[in-house]
């Protein structure tokens, strides 16, 4: 399925495809007597011949016309199985792209409804037919390029390059602001990071202070630890003393008592 403007239609079938021994193309909707266009890539042309019937093989079929198109650029094209009614076109007709040839059908030699359709890069020598695929499948988009259009006066020009010029300008401001605004937004960065810098250096002296205070509790600590036992040795002493005096006391008590 594909889109060609010879059907002005996207649901298009190659029944066969161009080869060797079937030097066109055959197109088909599966839905009969279908009309078939000028396709976008003539432009335009020029129906040149119609040929009311044709032999193949020794046979003769009647009621079978073949349409030659030149087109605008020397190229051309054929159309085949059309019934002599649907040819919409006579010899010597100038026809557009878009513009109805015939319509698909079964005259001629042909088994189902359908178009036959040959691309000549030179009009008229059947020996430079090719594959039209590349000329008419998926051609939605090579629409023909209309009359030229009128050349606009130049103060038409001159309009449209001061508009222009404006627009560059504004746009040029607006880069410049941008510009700034990515300048300052820099400065602000820069200054923050700074901020952060110090708030790491003043975080970091808290820790050192911390981490000291720290051994300072720990040494003073072992200093009372040192002290307490030196108060108890001292304690020690102090009974011993005690006891020494309070045995003199009773050496005294009974050496000048007992009198
Ligand atoms: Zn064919």
């Amino acid at each position: 399925m594909a889109y060609t403007s010879l059907f002005k239609k996207d649901d298009v079938k190659i029944t066969t495809p161009f080869s060797s021994s079937h030097k066109g193309l055959d197109l088909s909707r599966g839905v009969v007597r279908q009309p078939i266009y000028l396709p976008n890539r003539a432009v335009s042309g020029t129906v040149w011949k119609i040929l009311p019937s044709y032999t193949k093989n020794g046979v003769e079929y009647k009621d079978a016309p073949i349409i030659y198109v030149k087109h605008k650029d020397g190229s051309g094209s054929r159309y085949i199985h059309s019934y002599p009614k649907d040819v919409k076109v006579k010899v010597g007709d100038t026809v557009v792209a878009g513009q109805q040839i015939c319509c698909t059908g079964n005259s001629g030699h042909s088994h189902g409804d359908h178009l036959h359709f040959e691309w000549l890069t030179k009009w008229d020598d059947l020996n430079t037919r090719v594959d039209p695929a590349p000329y008419v499948i998926n051609d939605k988009t090579q629409t023909p390029p209309t009359t030229p259009p009128d050349t606009p006066n130049c103060d038409e020009y001159i309009k449209q390059v001061n508009i222009l010029k404006e627009e560059n300008k504004g746009l040029n401001e607006a880069l410049e602001k941008s510009k700034n605004e990515t300048k300052l937004a820099k400065e602000r960065e820069v200054y923050l990071e700074g901020v952060v810098e110090e708030y790491k250096a003043s975080e970091k002296s808290l820790t050192e202070r911390n981490e000291y205070l720290e051994q300072e509790v720990a040494r003073l600590e072992k200093e009372k630890g040192e002290l307490e036992y030196e108060l108890s040795q001292l304690k020690n002493n102090k009974q011993f003393f005690d006891k020494i005096i309070e045995w003199l006391n009773n050496l005294l008590k009974k050496v000048f008592g007992g009198k």
